[in-house]
């Protein structure tokens, strides 16, 4: 890369130097005449874009760009969030910008990213509600996480760089919203134990007044994982279920079979858009639940030709490619 292109990336990332990037994906407050002017720039990275007297009802993403993405449910008398991202900056004044409704924590499942956020919003949150087959987990990060996760983080940078550089000569693709959060110092950074008080089973549902959001135990990236469904809007919250990018089906816990069983179940619901946790496209197309199924049915049933690759982490996986979506799969026997 040239280091007038380096020099250019780093000049869009000086631009929003906010760790959160928040806009509302439906509902939200009524654009003024102002924020009418700057709707050509939906993200407003300082955080601007709800007031403390708004009361819903909205879906907003609460974006770690190249991390991960939480999201807020707002109804007329309540709000969840889905997931509290990393812990690396404190969220609860991004959340109090979007709503002054009382709000419960559902995490998706039990990684350390969707999870580290609940040490800060655990005193302001009415519960922290997880799948029972997490309800003994939450356990604290170990401390070999805080390195891993900084490698993986510098590499996804890195890969990045080379990727705006390329898109800067010709195809400008990228918004400034999707350009990742470089890591601050971490020396404060922790992930500590935080015990889950409500446990949600599948089926169960969130009255938030005007919306009722239904949980689906969806295992197969991890025995605990959990979507929400909101029918009014046909909106599925997928936590690490269906994503943009490679699906991480290499982890212990992880199970492919139950993964392809999961993703069919979920096509069943015609979503009619995605809201994924990781990657820089946040929402995607209902049909991406349906590329999902075919894949890793595909993979379950040993009808694919993986490639050794490795994951972020510098991890060996199997790596699948089919039609799009991406499947890593643990090293050794072919799952069938
Ligand atoms: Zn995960
Ligand atoms: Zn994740």
């Amino acid at each position: 890369m040239s280091s007038t292109l380096a020099s250019l990336g780093a000049a869009e990332k000086q631009d929003h130097p906010e760790w959160y990037a928040t806009r509302w994906l439906s509902g939200g407050p009524e654009p003024s005449p102002i924020d009418a002017v700057d709707s050509a720039d939906p993200v407003d990275s300082a955080g601007s874009v709800g007031s403390a007297d708004f009361a819903g009802p909205g879906i907003a993403l609460v974006a770690e760009p190249g991390h991960v993405n939480s999201f807020l449910v707002v109804g007329s008398r309540r709000a969840v969030l889905f997931d509290s991202g990393m812990g690396i900056r404190p969220m609860l004044p991004t959340l109090d910008r979007l709503t002054s409704l009382p709000f419960t924590v559902v995490n998706s499942h039990d990684h350390f990213d969707h999870r580290g956020g609940n040490h800060e919003l655990s005193e302001h949150a009415a519960d922290i509600a997880v799948h029972p087959a997490a309800s003994h987990g939450h356990h604290a990060a170990p401390a070999d996480f805080y390195p891993g996760y900084r490698r993986a983080a510098a590499r996804a940078a890195a890969l990045f760089d080379q990727f705006a550089a390329l898109d800067r000569q010709g195809p400008f693709t990228l918004t400034p919203d999707q350009f990742p959060r470089p890591l601050p110092e971490l020396d404060t950074w922790r992930i500590p134990a935080v015990p889950p008080t409500r446990v949600l089973l599948d089926g169960e549902t969130i009255d938030l007044g005007d919306r009722t959001l239904t949980v689906l135990h969806t295992p197969g990236h991890s025995p605990d994982s959990i979507c929400l469904w909101d029918p009014e809007t046909r909106t599925l919250l997928s936590g690490d279920t269906v994503l943009s990018a490679a699906y991480w089906a290499h982890q212990p816990g992880a199970d492919v079979a139950a993964f392809a069983h999961t993703l069919r179940r979920l096509d069943q619901l015609g979503a009619r858009r995605v809201l994924v946790a990781h990657n820089l496209r946040a929402e995607l197309d209902g049909d991406a639940v349906r590329r999902a199924a075919l894949a890793m049915t595909e993979v379950a049933e040993g009808r694919t030709r993986p490639t050794p690759d490795t994951d972020l982490l510098g991890r060996g996986v199997r790596r699948h490619d089919l039609a799009g979506v991406t499947i890593f799969t643990a090293p050794g026997e072919q799952p069938r």
